[in-house]
């Protein structure tokens, strides 16, 4: 595979179209380009194909036509482990699976230090939440993550993406309120991670909106607007 360079990354859609099935183009003639290190605030109503527009960049399904590039590589000519291993993802549904702290920050990750975690889990307000678990980063999560709240969960997400660093992350906000400390922790997540990284981000808040350098609206899987916050 063709290596993918490091740091941020610029994001190219190139004339991309998308089915699931034969029939009904899901994206269709999607075409926008991303500086490194830029925010893209990603709109749209239900159904309008914004999670599919962020699947696509981690290929877990293959384009019918057009190519997408990801630091100027088409995606398809890379490693799939590589590619995945180079795009944070924060959703709202947070995979937490039946294993230690440690383990779901890490993914196994044998050399990502202690210390290193503690210090990502106190920067994101989680160091009350660890000094409240029995065994610190040995204790055990739930499947489901069961026993954590809402913006725990998210928190925890973030966390995992701080610590692999990757060039681009794609958030998919929480739409339900969470209460008013989780969404200010939250929002301290986002400012961080929007630091010098190149950011996709679903949005469901006006706050996100307004510090997002380009917005794209998608109507119906094509792209009704598409260019600067300001001049929208
Ligand atoms: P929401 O805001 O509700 O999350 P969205 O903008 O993210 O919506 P998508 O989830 O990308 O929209 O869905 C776009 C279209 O593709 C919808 O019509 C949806 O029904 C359809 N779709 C989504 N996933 C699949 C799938 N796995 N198989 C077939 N069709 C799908």
């Amino acid at each position: 595979g063709t290596p993918i360079p490091g740091g941020p990354l610029a994001v190219t859609f190139d004339d991309v179209t998308f089915s699931y099935e034969s029939g009904k183009a899901t994206l269709d003639g999607i075409d926008f380009h991303l500086e490194k290190g830029q925010v893209l605030g990603l709109l749209g109503r239900t159904g309008s194909g914004k999670t599919t527009l962020a699947r696509l960049m981690l290929r877990f399904y293959d384009i019918q036509q057009g190519e997408i590039r990801l630091g100027g590589v088409p995606i398809r000519d890379t490693r799939l482990r590589e590619l995945r291993g180079r795009i944070g993802m924060v959703t709202q549904n947070i995979e937490i699976f039946q294993g230690t702290v440690r383990d779901n920050l890490t993914f196994y990750d044998t050399s990502i230090p202690d210390e290193r975690m503690i210090r990502v889990l106190n920067e994101l307000g989680l160091d009350s939440w660890l000094s409240s678990l029995p065994q610190g980063l040995d204790s055990t999560l739930e499947s489901g993550g069961g026993g954590l709240s809402a913006g725990e969960a998210q928190l925890l997400a973030f966390a995992r993406v701080f610590l692999t660093d990757p060039g681009l992350v794609i958030l998919d906000e929480a739409s339900s309120r969470l209460d008013p400390a989780t969404e200010q922790l939250l929002e301290a997540a986002v400012t961080k991670l929007l630091r010098e990284r190149t950011c996709i981000i679903i949005a469901h808040r006006l706050a996100t909106v307004q510090r997002a350098d380009r917005i794209l609206i998608l109507d119906n899987g094509r792209i009704s607007e598409f260019g600067d916050r300001e001049a929208l």
